[in-house]
């Protein structure tokens, strides 16, 4: 028989307001254990929460920035669960009237053929909640030691209808989610440091019916290849119970990234289970026409007409917009670096290669490198005005940039690396080339033209990368046919 599997996602995403959503206490990530309380978010007696109004805002940005209809009347309830880092023993939630419902996402991806497809994901729903706290479970499981200062930094979750299909597909959706959310400038969407979660609900069925299988949900995602892999492990996981003749159970389960399986944490709970009811020290959310005109008056450029843009007014190729524009830190430092004189596709080409890789490697942020982009854009017009080769700009320089945040002409001049065209100096490495290597030089002049490659791969040794490749080819050849 053969399956296919059905996914749907819930994704939260910390908001990145300035203070927690019913208190002002300071959301930073990364202070010191228990720094960030107060006796509202610690849940002492007789506190009340005052709702954050920028929380409410960016859930309505975020909502609008997904094509979703926003409610003109909201209301906040809880969901009632017992768990130490949950003070209240209720987490303050949205079930019977969300703030944004509806919406759709369509998104580029590549399917696990490699081929290029359009993802179509409808948004069920946008809702506000606080997050709770950190338990950290010491190494022998011994005690459990909590943090508090996360408990009501604002969060939305985002759910999806279940019309994912795909490991791929789920991963490119969440990645597009991640880009549009950092753009409408929600949250920071860091994946490691928890910042955004998605949790996969994912069920199979008979390929060709159109009836939902049971689904289980797994938790614990921390990036997007953890995404991809765990879809495809539980479709395996479930295939395999099918086949056996067993049958699924609806459950949640945990995701290990390292051993790239999930375990069974708990049967799954049902909504009646937290009997849910509306927030009685809470007034409804009623955000009117004004108030609604103004967010969306404040939404900036989103990636899609941003990379539509890219491809009319730059006239980049498809591929490099998409790229570009997945991030505003890159798209801000392309834009940069193009305003300041670069040519567009080659600044794009440095973007796109070396420096995200650089940026990848070295976990460093567009927003902060140690150059600016007029630097690239200097950069760049050396290697046009042919001062320096490309292979030296994008090694010896533009590390040197990363490294020191040194100027590229000022690289370029005190390690000597301009490009060498000068007729007389290329002609001598040609023909040390050619000394060196005589069985190779015999075997062109014999009419094996192929090793012209290797040997001017010798040329540009010799001049550490600083030939100029037409002129030192030219004058290789010549110095064969002699
Ligand atoms: P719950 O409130 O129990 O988490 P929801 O109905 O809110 O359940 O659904 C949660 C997520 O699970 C949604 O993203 C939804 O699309 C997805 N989902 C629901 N049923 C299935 C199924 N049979 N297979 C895959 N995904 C599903
Ligand atoms: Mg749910
Ligand atoms: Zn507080």
């Amino acid at each position: 028989m053969k399956y296919e599997m059905v996914i749907g996602l819930e994704i939260h995403a910390e908001l990145n307001t300035r203070t927690k959503i019913f208190c002002s206490c300071s959301t930073q990530f990364g202070a010191e254990p228990n720094t960030h309380v107060c006796p509202i978010c610690l849940a002492m007696p007789g506190t009340l929460p005052v709702l954050n109004r920028q929380a409410v805002e960016k859930c309505v940005t975020a909502g609008l920035a997904l094509g979703c209809d926003i409610a003109p009347e909201a209301h906040m309830d809880r969901k009632n669960y017992f768990y130490p880092d949950l003070p209240k023993a209720y987490q303050i939630s949205q079930l019977f009237r969300p703030l944004c419902t509806g919406g759709t996402l369509e998104f580029e991806y590549e399917d696990e053929s490699g081929q290029a497809r359009i993802g179509r994901v409808r948004i069920n729903r946008i809702h506000l909640e606080e997050d709770a706290g950190k338990s950290i479970h010491d190494l022998y499981g011994a005690s459990t030691l909590l943090d508090f200062n996360r408990g009501g930094v604002p969060l939305i979750e985002i759910v999806t209808e279940p019309d994912i299909r795909s490991p791929e597909e789920a991963g490119a959706f969440v990645d597009r989610l991640r880009s549009i959310l950092r753009y409408a400038g929600v949250s920071d969407c860091q994946m490691q440091e928890g910042s955004l979660r998605a949790d996969i609900n994912l069920s199979i069925r008979p390929a060709g019916s159109d009836t939902l299988g049971t689904r289980t949900e797994m938790k614990n995602l921390n990036s997007i290849r953890a995404i991809v892999r765990a879809a495809q492990a539980e479709f395996l996981r479930q295939t395999e119970v099918l086949e056996d003749g067993g049958v699924i159970v609806q459950e949640t389960r945990r995701w290990d990234d390292a051993k790239g399986r999930s375990l069974r944490m708990r049967t799954k709970e049902e909504a009646n289970d937290y009997r849910y009811f509306p927030d009685p020290d809470l007034l409804p959310i009623r955000v009117d026409g004004d108030w609604l005109r103004a967010i969306r008056d404040a939404l900036p450029e989103l990636p899609g007409s941003k990379r539509r843009r890219y491809v009319a007014d730059y006239g980049l190729p498809e591929y490099d917009a998409g790229i570009l524009t997945s991030d505003p830190a890159i798209s801000a430092f392309f834009e940069d670096a193009v305003a300041c004189g670069g040519d567009a596709k080659a600044v794009s080409n440095f973007i796109m290669g070396d420096m995200m890789r650089i940026v990848r490697e070295r976990e460093l942020d567009f927003a902060a490198l140690p150059f600016s982009p007029a630097d690239l854009a200097t950069l760049v017009n050396r290697v046009a005005e042919g001062v320096v080769s490309i292979s030296v700009a994008k090694g010896a320089v533009l590390n040197q940039m990363f490294e020191a945040g040194e100027r590229p002409d000022a690289v370029i001049e005190r390690m000597g690396l301009r490009q060498v065209s000068d007729e007389d100096t290329l002609r001598a490495i040609a023909r040390d080339v050619i000394r060196d290597n005589p069985g190779v030089a015999q075997e062109y002049r014999d009419g094996k033209t192929k090793v012209l490659g290797f040997l001017m791969g010798q040329v540009m040794k010799k001049s550490r990368g600083k030939a100029q490749p037409a002129a030192a080819s030219q004058l290789l050849k010549e110095e064969l046919e002699k």
